[in-house]
């Protein structure tokens, strides 16, 4: 029983949010929402502990298709970086600012990149590609994300300060043009670094928020120094090129780590938890 103990806290956290959205805001669809994402990371938490491979797409499939197609496509909610800025500008703290605040911004001061790992519904296409190692060391392009931040901020500040109309409808086809840019970057980029997670290296806005906030993460994989035999398996397989086996938080790409642990599959000594 002690080893399903995670998974019951994770459902208890999410089932705390639910129940406290749901109250203070008296609207029963963050009971549905936060209930239905934290019944399928417990469900996959529980697989993947009983050693089911497709623990971890099975998560990002229940919650990144629930976000992508219910809650962008049918309820035309705008859960992108445009769609956290704009509901911050408008004051109303729903929707994108609350998934921000949970899953981006506070959330991973206790599950780190979980979010990057297990729900991304980017990531879960570009997880289908054939380059789940890296073939090669990271570039230094960590930069341009500061630029796809930028960018994302100055387009909805663009529109707030030329008080241009229909905003609800701009933030809708926003999200279908950002998410198509997202892919077909994502995918190139994959296939000319083989490399699945290049966009999420280089690219991805939302890094600014999860970099620094995973630094102090909870929850962080750990190497028994007294096991490992520095065979540098858990770096070879990690598809974030952690150093996993530097338990100091300044470890090589520390704040790179999705948790999705291939390292600690891997490792032959059983050093890493
Ligand atoms: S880095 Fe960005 S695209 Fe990659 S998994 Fe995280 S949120 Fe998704
Ligand atoms: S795979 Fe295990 S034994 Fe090998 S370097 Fe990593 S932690 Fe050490
Ligand atoms: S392989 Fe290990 S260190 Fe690398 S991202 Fe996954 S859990 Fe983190």
């Amino acid at each position: 029983m002690k080893k399903y103990l995670s998974p019951i806290i994770i459902l208890a956290v999410f089932e705390a949010v639910a129940v406290t959205l749901w109250l203070t805001k008296d609207n029963l669809f963050y009971l549905f929402n936060f209930s239905y994402i934290g019944i399928s990371v417990s469900l996959g938490v529980i697989l993947f502990i009983r050693k089911n491979i497709y623990a971890i797409r099975l998560v990002q499939l229940l919650v990144g298709l629930y976000m992508l197609i219910y809650l962008g496509l049918i309820c035309n909610e705008n859960m992108q970086i445009e769609g956290f800025w704009y509901y911050l500008f408008t004051g109303v703290f729903e929707a994108a600012t609350i998934h921000y605040a949970v899953a981006k911004i506070f959330g991973p001061l206790v599950f780190g990149r979980g979010w990057c790992g297990y729900a991304c519904w980017t990531a879960m296409v570009l997880d289908f590609l054939p380059y789940k190692t890296p073939a090669g060391p990271r570039k230094k392009l960590g930069w341009v994300r500061y630029v796809t931040f930028a960018a994302s901020l100055i387009f909805v500040s663009a529109l707030f300060l030329a008080h241009v109309g229909n905003l609800e409808r701009i933030m809708f086809w926003s999200f279908i043009i950002g998410n198509v840019l997202y892919y077909t970057v994502g995918i190139v980029l994959a296939f000319v670094f083989k490399d699945n997670r290049a966009f999420c290296k280089y690219i991805c806005p939302i890094t600014v928020f999860l970099k620094p906030m995973s630094y102090f993460s909870l929850i962080r994989v750990k190497c028994d120094k007294e096991k490992c035999i520095s065979c540098g398996k858990c770096k070879r397989v990690c598809p974030m090129n952690v150093d996993v086996t530097d338990n100091s938080r300044t470890r090589e790409n520390g704040t790179e780590c999705i948790l999705c642990m291939e390292c600690v599959k891997n490792c032959p000594k059983k050093a890493l938890d």
